[in-house]
């Protein structure tokens, strides 16, 4: 019994870590190739990492303050432009 309770806390660390990787991978991959994008104002800009984690994910995108008309939109990350 033991010990199966001990195999369910190494699995349960594994995804938690695996889970935080993928986050963090995500977020490599966010801040090196996509920016938001304000869809009233149309303002390219990348988040503050802070910013990014509090803000509220919702399907692909966030829903933050754009910082230069001040609206809260949903916003979709799109590709930088080469
Ligand atoms: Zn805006």
């Amino acid at each position: 019994m033991e010990i199966i309770q001990r195999n369910i806390l190494i699995i349960a660390v594994i995804i938690l870590i695996a889970a935080l990787l993928w986050a963090a991978y995500q977020y490599i991959k966010f801040y090196r190739t996509e920016h938001l994008v304000c869809p009233k104002c149309g303002y390219c800009w990348k988040p503050p990492v802070l910013k990014m984690i509090l803000s509220v994910n919702a399907v692909e995108g966030k829903i933050i303050r754009c910082p230069k008309c001040g609206s809260k939109e949903y916003m979709e990350p799109e590709k930088d432009v080469k």
